[in-house]
C-alpha cells in the first residue's frame, strides 16, 4: 500500500493544482495521501466533495514554517479537522509573515537591478492555482520562477545559488513562530506533529539530536524517515534516530511537480522494519476529507 504524507500543490509552491495532484496520486496508485502545502490549507477548499475522493484516502495536512535555535525548520501537521476555527488564525499569522518577507525580498532584489519583482513573483504564485491571491502562499520558489522566466538565471537551482539560497541577498529571515509554538498549534487542533525532512537542515549530528529532543519535548510525535529520492543509508540513519527518540516514522515524497522520476507521489522507500509507522493507530475513515 502506497502512503504519502507530504506533498505540495499550487496553493503553495507546487506546480499542479490540488485536483491535478490528487488525480496524479490516484494514477500512481497511492492509497493514502496528505496535501501539505507550506503554511496553508487553502488547497483543500477546491477538493471537498469531489468525486475523486472516493478513490483515495485524503488526510488533512499542512507544512508549517517554524524557527528553532535560529534555524528555519518545517513541521508537518496531520489529521486535524479542517473545520477547526483555530486553524484560520494560525494560517493568517503565517500568511502575514510570508507577505512581509516577500516585500523585503523584493526590495532587496530591486536594489540588485531586478524590476517588478514582487508583481512577477505574485503572478507566478497565482499561475494555475485557481485560488484567490490571498489564499496562495508566496515563497522563494515563486521569486526563483520569475527570475527564470525573465531569463535572469537559467534555472531554479541557479536562482537559489545566486540570489535566494542560504546566505544570499534574498535569504530574508522571516518572523516564523517557534518550534514549541507550532507544535502547540498542531496539538491544539488535535493533529499529529511531524518533523519534516530532518537532513535538509544541514545540521551537525549534535545539533540535529538537540532539535529532535526539543521537538519530542514539545509534544512532537513523528519524524520523516522514508523520503523519496534519498540514499538508503540516510533512511537507515533516520530510522535509528526515530527509534532512539521513541518517535513514530512518516513517509514523504515532498513532491512539488513532475520534474524527475525519483521524486514522485507515493515513491518513498519502504519504512525500515524497526520503525513504528505514524499511522499505526489511526482511524483513517474518521480523519479523511470527503
Ligand atoms: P520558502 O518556504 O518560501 O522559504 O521556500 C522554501 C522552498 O524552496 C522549499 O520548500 C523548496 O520547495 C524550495 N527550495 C529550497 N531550496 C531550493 C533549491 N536550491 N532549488 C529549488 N528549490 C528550492
Ligand atoms: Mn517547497
Ligand atoms: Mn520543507
Ligand atoms: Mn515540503
Amino acid at each position: 500500500m502506497k502512503i504519502d504524507l507530504h506533498c505540495h500543490s499550487t496553493a503553495s509552491d507546487g506546480v499542479l493544482s490540488p485536483l491535478a495532484l490528487i488525480q496524479r496520486a490516484i494514477e500512481q496508485e497511492v492509497s493514502v495521501l496528505s496535501l501539505t502545502d507550506h503554511d496553508t490549507v487553502s488547497g483543500y477548499q477546491s477538493l471537498k466533495g469531489q468525486a475523486v475522493l472516493d478513490q483515495i484516502c485524503l488526510i488533512p495536512g499542512v507544512e508549517l514554517s517554524a524557527v528553532w535555535s535560529g534555524v528555519t525548520i518545517h513541521l508537518v501537521g496531520l489529521g486535524f479537522s479542517l473545520d477547526n476555527p483555530l486553524l484560520n488564525g494560525y494560517m493568517e499569522q503565517q500568511r502575514l509573515a510570508r507577505q512581509q518577507r516577500a516585500e523585503t525580498i523584493a526590495s532587496r532584489l530591486a536594489k540588485r537591478g531586478f524590476s517588478d519583482i514582487l508583481e512577477g513573483a505574485l503572478a507566478m504564485a497565482q499561475e494555475h492555482s485557481g485560488l484567490p491571491a490571498a489564499d496562495v502562499q508566496i515563497g522563494r520558489p515563486h521569486f526563483a520562477r520569475y527570475l527564470v522566466s525573465e531569463g535572469y538565471v537559467p534555472d531554479m537551482a541557479t536562482a537559489f545559488q545566486r540570489y535566494l539560497g542560504a546566505g544570499k541577498v534574498g535569504d530574508v529571515k522571516s518572523q516564523w513562530p517557534t518550534l514549541v509554538q507550532v507544535v502547540e498549534w498542531i496539538t491544539s487542533l488535535n493533529g499529529v506533529a511531524v518533523l519534516a525532512h530532518p537532513l535538509k537542515y544541514k545540521m551537525t549530528n549534535t545539533k540535529l539530536r538537540a532539535l529532535i529532543k526539543a521537538f519530542k519535548d514539545a509534544g512532537g510525535e513523528g519524524i520523516e524517515v522514508a523520503l523519496a529520492g534519498q540514499p538508503r543509508d540516510a533512511t537507515g540513519f533516520l530510522a535509528d534516530l526515530a527509534t532512539q527518540f521513541e518517535l513514530s516514522a512518516s513517509v514523504a515524497s515532498d513532491f512539488h511537480g513532475p520534474f524527475n522520476r525519483w521524486i514522485e507521489l507515493g515513491n518513498a522507500p519502504p519504512l525500515p522494519k524497526q520503525c513504528k509507522p505514524l499511522w499505526e493507530n489511526w482511524a483513517w475513515d474518521k480523519m479523511r476529507v470527503c
